[in-house]
């Protein structure tokens, strides 16, 4: 590709919420874009920054305790309309864990409410215990299994929402309905932390492909060699998922 094409990647409050590394997401996309000879850029925004949501492509939302996700949640109130028309106007949004919760309704805490941004029609609610495990999804559109862990107090449910990927193992959103995240026009809200995208170079391609196709029109990127990851996605979904039925690749 040559350099005229260029993604710009805005990584939110990333002093706050990194509670897995997120920055690690961010990487994983660049060096991706990198590979395939697409110019990107990133930025880190933090409390008080002004965001100019028209320079973006991709926004990252990391994950963050209780605390965290209280600070944030104040910031995230003061730039909810041009977020809103972001997201809106398809922008492409990854958003973890914490900052999962905070695009939805709210996020009840013992009966306190830590207001979220209403970007997608969700909400959660805290319940003991923790939901810690292994997780393994599987979504139809994507050429393989997603992997991950997640590590979450939060039961979070997305009404008539898409799910981002249905539970082969793990909890997912809510430990009731086998369905893990959501997805709503180009965000991805997921419960998976940590090396997400590493992990899933299927997922990280998708969410080049949607700021690719928003911005340019592009909608086939170039393959990159994955083998490896291939390998250990699948020693992953064998060794949890054995009785289930796997995808051939
Ligand atoms: N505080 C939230 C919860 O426990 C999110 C935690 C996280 O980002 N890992 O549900």
């Amino acid at each position: 590709m040559d350099g005229t094409v260029k993604l710009r990647i805005g990584h939110l409050y990333p002093d706050l919420l990194n509670l897995y590394g997120d920055r690690g997401n961010v990487q994983c996309m660049v060096m991706r874009c990198v590979w395939r000879g697409i110019d990107v850029e990133t930025k880190e925004y933090n409390q008080g920054d002004k965001i100019d949501f028209s320079s973006l492509d991709i926004l990252l939302l990391g994950g963050g305790s209780d605390r965290e996700q209280r600070i944030v949640g104040s910031e995230l109130r003061k730039i909810r309309e041009d977020f809103h028309s972001y997201v809106e106007d398809g922008g492409t949004v990854l958003a973890v864990c914490g900052g999962y919760q905070l695009l939805g309704h709210y996020y009840e805490i013992e009966g306190e409410r830590i207001e979220g941004l209403s970007l997608v029609d969700l909400y959660t609610v805290q319940k003991a215990p923790r939901l810690i495990s292994n997780i393994v999804l599987k979504n139809e559109e994507l050429p393989f299994e997603i992997t991950g862990f997640e590590n979450h107090g939060g039961r979070t449910f997305i009404g008539k929402n898409r799910p981002f990927g249905k539970v082969l193992y793990g909890f997912g959103n809510n430990g009731e309905d086998q369905e893990e995240g959501v997805l709503y026009k180009n965000v991805t809200g997921t419960y998976l932390h940590g090396p997400l995208l590493p992990k899933n170079p299927h997922v990280c391609d998708r969410l080049l492909r949607s700021a690719l196709e928003r911005k340019y029109g592009i909608t086939q990127l170039e393959a990159l060699d994955d083998t490896q990851e291939k390998e250990a996605n699948r020693y992953i979904v064998n060794r949890f998922c054995k009785n289930k039925k796997s995808t051939k690749r």
